[in-house]
Protein backbone atom coordinates (compact mmCIF):
# COMPACT_ATOMS: atom_id res chain seq x y z
CA UNK A 1 0.00 0.00 0.00
CA UNK A 2 2.85 2.65 0.80
CA UNK A 3 4.42 2.13 -2.39
CA UNK A 4 1.23 2.30 -4.09
CA UNK A 5 0.89 5.60 -2.46
CA UNK A 6 4.67 6.49 -2.72
CA UNK A 7 3.97 5.75 -6.61
CA UNK A 8 0.76 8.13 -6.29
CA UNK A 9 2.65 10.40 -4.37
CA UNK A 10 5.33 10.45 -7.29
CA UNK A 11 3.06 10.76 -10.22
CA UNK A 12 1.15 14.12 -8.62
CA UNK A 13 4.20 16.24 -7.32
CA UNK A 14 6.48 15.16 -9.78
CA UNK A 15 6.16 17.50 -12.59
CA UNK A 16 5.93 20.14 -10.99
CA UNK A 17 8.82 19.56 -8.10
CA UNK A 18 11.23 19.18 -11.24
CA UNK A 19 9.97 22.68 -12.71
CA UNK A 20 10.51 24.48 -9.55
CA UNK A 21 13.52 22.87 -9.00
CA UNK A 22 14.28 23.78 -12.64
CA UNK A 23 13.62 26.77 -12.13
CA UNK A 24 15.52 27.26 -9.20
CA UNK A 25 18.95 26.39 -10.97
CA UNK A 26 17.98 28.80 -13.67
CA UNK A 27 17.61 31.64 -11.32
CA UNK A 28 20.66 30.41 -9.71
CA UNK A 29 22.92 30.42 -12.32
CA UNK A 30 21.18 33.84 -13.71
CA UNK A 31 21.91 35.27 -10.37
CA UNK A 32 25.70 34.96 -10.67
CA UNK A 33 25.26 36.79 -14.10
CA UNK A 34 23.16 39.29 -12.38
CA UNK A 35 25.49 40.38 -9.77
CA UNK A 36 28.84 40.58 -12.59
CA UNK A 37 26.37 42.40 -15.52
CA UNK A 38 24.84 44.79 -13.14
CA UNK A 39 21.19 43.75 -13.39
CA UNK A 40 20.60 44.89 -9.74
CA UNK A 41 18.79 47.62 -8.49
CA UNK A 42 18.16 49.47 -5.29
CA UNK A 43 14.88 51.36 -4.98
CA UNK A 44 13.62 53.24 -2.07
CA UNK A 45 10.95 53.66 -0.32
CA UNK A 46 10.17 56.25 2.28
CA UNK A 47 10.12 56.34 5.84
CA UNK A 48 8.19 59.33 7.65
CA UNK A 49 7.15 60.98 11.02
CA UNK A 50 3.18 60.16 11.41
CA UNK A 51 2.87 63.76 10.84
CA UNK A 52 3.77 62.73 7.28
CA UNK A 53 7.50 64.47 6.90
CA UNK A 54 10.15 62.20 5.22
CA UNK A 55 13.02 61.46 7.62
CA UNK A 56 14.53 58.46 5.99
CA UNK A 57 14.62 55.52 2.85
CA UNK A 58 14.37 52.01 2.86
CA UNK A 59 16.53 50.51 0.25
CA UNK A 60 14.72 47.62 -1.19
CA UNK A 61 16.53 45.34 -3.64
CA UNK A 62 15.40 44.36 -7.24
CA UNK A 63 16.25 42.39 -9.97
CA UNK A 64 16.35 43.03 -13.86
CA UNK A 65 16.24 39.84 -15.18
CA UNK A 66 16.51 40.34 -19.03
CA UNK A 67 13.59 37.90 -19.84
CA UNK A 68 11.52 38.00 -16.40
CA UNK A 69 11.14 41.39 -16.20
CA UNK A 70 11.84 43.52 -12.73
CA UNK A 71 11.67 40.60 -9.93
CA UNK A 72 11.21 40.95 -6.34
CA UNK A 73 13.10 40.15 -3.60
CA UNK A 74 10.99 37.19 -2.19
CA UNK A 75 11.62 35.21 -5.74
CA UNK A 76 15.28 35.55 -5.21
CA UNK A 77 16.74 35.99 -2.21
CA UNK A 78 15.84 33.33 -0.43
CA UNK A 79 17.76 30.84 -3.83
CA UNK A 80 20.52 33.91 -2.83
CA UNK A 81 20.67 32.55 0.60
CA UNK A 82 20.73 29.04 -0.34
CA UNK A 83 23.57 29.38 -3.06
CA UNK A 84 25.57 31.71 -0.58
CA UNK A 85 25.74 34.33 -3.30
CA UNK A 86 23.65 36.29 -0.42
CA UNK A 87 26.86 37.92 1.47
CA UNK A 88 27.78 39.17 -2.00
CA UNK A 89 24.78 40.78 -2.92
CA UNK A 90 24.16 41.95 0.68
CA UNK A 91 27.59 43.57 0.58
CA UNK A 92 26.70 45.22 -2.42
CA UNK A 93 23.74 46.73 -1.46
CA UNK A 94 25.14 47.72 1.62
CA UNK A 95 27.94 49.28 -0.75
CA UNK A 96 25.41 50.75 -3.10
CA UNK A 97 22.88 52.78 -0.63
CA UNK A 98 25.73 54.13 1.15
CA UNK A 99 27.47 55.55 -1.92
CA UNK A 100 24.10 56.80 -3.19
CA UNK A 101 23.00 58.78 0.31
CA UNK A 102 26.24 60.95 0.70
CA UNK A 103 25.25 62.05 -2.31
CA UNK A 104 22.28 63.11 -0.56
CA UNK A 105 22.20 67.08 0.13
CA UNK A 106 19.88 66.17 2.89
CA UNK A 107 21.15 64.00 5.47
CA UNK A 108 18.14 61.74 5.80
CA UNK A 109 18.57 57.87 7.51
CA UNK A 110 18.98 54.90 5.23
CA UNK A 111 18.09 51.89 6.10
CA UNK A 112 19.23 48.75 4.63
CA UNK A 113 17.69 44.47 5.11
CA UNK A 114 20.37 42.01 6.10
CA UNK A 115 19.32 38.67 5.50
CA UNK A 116 20.26 36.01 8.43
CA UNK A 117 22.85 34.40 6.59
CA UNK A 118 24.70 37.75 6.18
CA UNK A 119 23.78 38.54 10.20
CA UNK A 120 25.50 34.92 10.99
CA UNK A 121 28.62 35.98 8.81
CA UNK A 122 32.01 36.02 10.91
CA UNK A 123 33.18 39.51 8.87
CA UNK A 124 29.86 41.84 8.90
CA UNK A 125 31.25 43.97 11.25
CA UNK A 126 34.26 44.33 9.72
CA UNK A 127 32.42 44.45 6.46
CA UNK A 128 29.71 47.69 7.72
CA UNK A 129 33.13 49.43 8.83
CA UNK A 130 34.70 49.40 5.70
CA UNK A 131 31.74 50.27 3.72
CA UNK A 132 31.44 53.05 6.24
CA UNK A 133 34.88 54.16 5.64
CA UNK A 134 35.19 54.32 2.15
CA UNK A 135 32.20 55.70 1.43
CA UNK A 136 32.16 58.05 4.15
CA UNK A 137 28.77 58.30 5.74
CA UNK A 138 28.02 58.45 8.71
CA UNK A 139 27.47 55.84 11.01
CA UNK A 140 24.72 57.14 12.57
CA UNK A 141 22.18 57.78 9.34
CA UNK A 142 22.73 53.95 8.53
CA UNK A 143 19.80 51.81 10.03
CA UNK A 144 20.65 47.92 9.86
CA UNK A 145 17.43 45.86 9.60
CA UNK A 146 17.21 42.43 11.02
CA UNK A 147 14.26 39.86 11.33
CA UNK A 148 13.78 37.97 14.98
CA UNK A 149 14.51 34.90 13.52
CA UNK A 150 18.33 35.35 13.78
CA UNK A 151 18.30 35.71 17.25
CA UNK A 152 16.49 31.90 17.83
CA UNK A 153 19.76 30.06 17.58
CA UNK A 154 22.31 31.23 19.03
CA UNK A 155 21.45 33.94 21.28
CA UNK A 156 24.94 35.03 23.08
CA UNK A 157 26.71 35.52 19.45
CA UNK A 158 23.84 37.38 17.84
CA UNK A 159 23.94 39.81 20.53
CA UNK A 160 27.71 40.06 20.37
CA UNK A 161 27.11 40.78 16.66
CA UNK A 162 24.71 43.48 17.34
CA UNK A 163 26.85 44.96 20.25
CA UNK A 164 29.89 45.00 17.50
CA UNK A 165 27.73 46.82 15.15
CA UNK A 166 26.33 49.22 17.51
CA UNK A 167 29.64 49.92 18.46
CA UNK A 168 30.09 51.60 14.60
CA UNK A 169 27.56 54.00 15.95
CA UNK A 170 25.16 52.58 13.50
CA UNK A 171 21.53 51.96 14.13
CA UNK A 172 19.47 49.26 14.70
CA UNK A 173 15.85 47.91 13.64
CA UNK A 174 13.62 44.97 14.38
CA UNK A 175 11.54 44.27 11.21
CA UNK A 176 8.58 42.78 10.67
CA UNK A 177 8.44 42.75 14.07
CA UNK A 178 5.78 39.99 15.88
CA UNK A 179 6.32 37.60 13.13
CA UNK A 180 8.93 35.63 14.28
CA UNK A 181 9.65 32.78 16.62
CA UNK A 182 11.63 34.32 19.28
CA UNK A 183 10.42 35.72 22.94
CA UNK A 184 9.89 38.98 23.75
CA UNK A 185 12.79 38.51 25.92
CA UNK A 186 15.40 39.19 23.61
CA UNK A 187 14.00 42.93 24.56
CA UNK A 188 15.70 43.24 27.86
CA UNK A 189 19.16 42.56 26.24
CA UNK A 190 19.81 44.84 23.26
CA UNK A 191 18.47 48.27 23.09
CA UNK A 192 16.87 48.32 19.13
CA UNK A 193 16.63 51.81 17.93
CA UNK A 194 13.49 51.25 16.44
CA UNK A 195 10.58 48.17 15.91
CA UNK A 196 8.91 48.11 12.47
CA UNK A 197 5.59 46.50 13.23
CA UNK A 198 4.73 43.81 10.30
CA UNK A 199 2.28 44.89 7.65
CA UNK A 200 0.40 41.85 8.04
CA UNK A 201 -0.92 43.84 11.04
CA UNK A 202 -1.29 46.98 9.91
CA UNK A 203 -3.20 45.78 6.65
CA UNK A 204 -6.25 44.52 9.36
CA UNK A 205 -6.32 47.64 11.21
CA UNK A 206 -9.84 48.71 11.81
CA UNK A 207 -11.07 45.59 10.33
CA UNK A 208 -10.37 43.21 13.03
CA UNK A 209 -10.62 44.29 16.67
CA UNK A 210 -7.94 41.70 17.70
CA UNK A 211 -5.37 43.27 15.07
CA UNK A 212 -6.22 46.51 16.45
CA UNK A 213 -5.41 45.36 20.12
CA UNK A 214 -2.16 44.17 19.25
CA UNK A 215 -1.17 47.15 17.27
CA UNK A 216 -1.52 49.32 19.87
CA UNK A 217 -0.02 47.22 22.21
CA UNK A 218 3.29 46.96 20.30
CA UNK A 219 3.07 50.71 20.07
CA UNK A 220 2.40 50.80 23.87
CA UNK A 221 4.97 48.50 24.39
CA UNK A 222 7.47 50.58 22.34
CA UNK A 223 6.23 53.60 24.57
CA UNK A 224 7.40 51.45 27.79
CA UNK A 225 11.08 50.44 26.23
CA UNK A 226 11.16 54.04 24.54
CA UNK A 227 12.21 52.45 21.30
CA UNK A 228 10.36 54.69 18.41
CA UNK A 229 7.67 52.17 16.13
CA UNK A 230 7.40 52.36 12.35
CA UNK A 231 4.60 50.97 11.06
CA UNK A 232 4.99 49.51 8.05
CA UNK A 233 2.62 48.73 4.72
CA UNK A 234 0.44 51.94 5.37
CA UNK A 235 -1.78 52.45 2.80
CA UNK A 236 -4.76 54.07 3.62
CA UNK A 237 -5.61 57.13 5.81
CA UNK A 238 -7.70 55.09 7.86
CA UNK A 239 -4.42 53.26 8.92
CA UNK A 240 -3.10 56.39 9.54
CA UNK A 241 -5.42 57.74 11.49
CA UNK A 242 -5.47 54.87 13.59
CA UNK A 243 -1.96 55.08 14.53
CA UNK A 244 -1.90 58.60 15.11
CA UNK A 245 -4.54 58.19 17.74
CA UNK A 246 -2.54 55.76 19.62
CA UNK A 247 0.47 58.03 19.60
CA UNK A 248 3.05 55.66 16.84
CA UNK A 249 5.66 58.01 15.81
CA UNK A 250 6.66 56.57 12.78
CA UNK A 251 5.12 55.03 9.58
CA UNK A 252 6.27 53.89 6.04
CA UNK A 253 4.08 52.68 3.39
CA UNK A 254 2.09 53.35 -0.17
CA UNK A 255 0.30 55.90 1.88
CA UNK A 256 3.70 57.85 1.95
CA UNK A 257 5.60 56.51 -1.46
CA UNK A 258 5.92 53.60 -3.18
CA UNK A 259 9.43 51.81 -3.31
CA UNK A 260 11.18 53.79 -6.48
CA UNK A 261 14.21 54.62 -7.94
CA UNK A 262 15.94 57.34 -5.97
CA UNK A 263 15.55 59.98 -8.65
CA UNK A 264 11.97 59.89 -8.63
CA UNK A 265 12.43 61.05 -4.88
CA UNK A 266 15.28 63.75 -6.04
CA UNK A 267 13.37 66.59 -4.61
CA UNK A 268 13.12 65.07 -0.92
CA UNK A 269 16.58 63.70 -0.58
CA UNK A 270 18.32 67.31 -2.55
CA UNK A 271 19.97 65.45 -5.51
CA UNK A 272 20.25 66.87 -8.65
CA UNK A 273 20.49 63.39 -10.43
CA UNK A 274 17.95 63.25 -13.77
CA UNK A 275 16.06 59.86 -12.90
CA UNK A 276 17.71 57.30 -15.91
CA UNK A 277 14.10 56.65 -16.96
CA UNK A 278 14.23 59.67 -18.85
CA UNK A 279 17.77 59.72 -19.67
CA UNK A 280 16.71 56.92 -21.83
CA UNK A 281 13.38 58.94 -22.90
CA UNK A 282 14.67 61.64 -24.43
CA UNK A 283 17.73 59.78 -25.87
CA UNK A 284 14.89 57.70 -27.68
CA UNK A 285 13.14 60.81 -28.84
CA UNK A 286 16.46 63.16 -29.49
P1 LIG B 1 10.71 44.27 4.31
O1 LIG B 1 12.10 44.64 4.69
O2 LIG B 1 9.74 44.07 5.40
O3 LIG B 1 10.26 45.43 3.31
C1 LIG B 1 8.95 45.90 3.20
C2 LIG B 1 8.23 45.29 2.02
O4 LIG B 1 6.88 45.73 2.02
C3 LIG B 1 8.80 45.73 0.68
O5 LIG B 1 8.60 44.65 -0.23
C4 LIG B 1 7.89 46.89 0.30
O6 LIG B 1 7.84 47.12 -1.08
C5 LIG B 1 6.58 46.39 0.81
N1 LIG B 1 5.67 47.48 1.13
C6 LIG B 1 5.98 48.67 1.69
N2 LIG B 1 4.87 49.42 1.88
C7 LIG B 1 3.84 48.69 1.43
C8 LIG B 1 2.40 48.93 1.36
O7 LIG B 1 1.89 49.98 1.75
N3 LIG B 1 1.65 47.93 0.84
C9 LIG B 1 2.18 46.76 0.39
N4 LIG B 1 1.36 45.84 -0.11
N5 LIG B 1 3.53 46.50 0.44
C10 LIG B 1 4.33 47.46 0.96
P2 LIG B 1 9.77 44.17 -1.20
O8 LIG B 1 10.53 45.35 -1.71
O9 LIG B 1 9.15 43.24 -2.19
O10 LIG B 1 10.71 43.37 -0.24
C11 LIG B 1 10.28 42.21 0.39
C12 LIG B 1 11.27 41.73 1.40
O11 LIG B 1 12.49 41.32 0.77
C13 LIG B 1 11.68 42.80 2.40
O12 LIG B 1 10.71 42.95 3.41
C14 LIG B 1 12.98 42.23 2.90
O13 LIG B 1 12.75 41.26 3.88
C15 LIG B 1 13.53 41.57 1.65
N6 LIG B 1 14.55 42.44 1.04
C16 LIG B 1 14.37 43.53 0.26
N7 LIG B 1 15.56 44.07 -0.09
C17 LIG B 1 16.51 43.33 0.51
C18 LIG B 1 17.94 43.39 0.56
O14 LIG B 1 18.59 44.28 0.00
N8 LIG B 1 18.57 42.41 1.28
C19 LIG B 1 17.88 41.43 1.94
N9 LIG B 1 18.58 40.51 2.62
N10 LIG B 1 16.55 41.36 1.92
C20 LIG B 1 15.86 42.30 1.22
MG1 LIG C 1 12.92 45.92 5.92
MG1 LIG D 1 9.26 44.44 7.19
MG1 LIG E 1 8.94 41.64 5.38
Amino acid sequence: RAKAEGRGMVRMFEPEMDERIHDQRMLQHDLQRAIDCDELELYYQPQARITGEIYGFEALIRWRHPTRGLLSPNVFIPIAEECGLILEIGEWVLRTACRNAVTWAAPLQISVNLSPVQFRHDDLSTTVLQILMETGLSPERLELEITENVLVKDFARALQTLRSLKKLGVHIAMDDFGTGYSSLSYLQSFPFDTLKIDRSFISRLNTDHLTDAIVRAVIGLGRGLDVPIVAEGVETEEQRAFLAGEHCQNIQGFLIGRPQEIGDYADIVGIECKPQRSLRRSAKTG
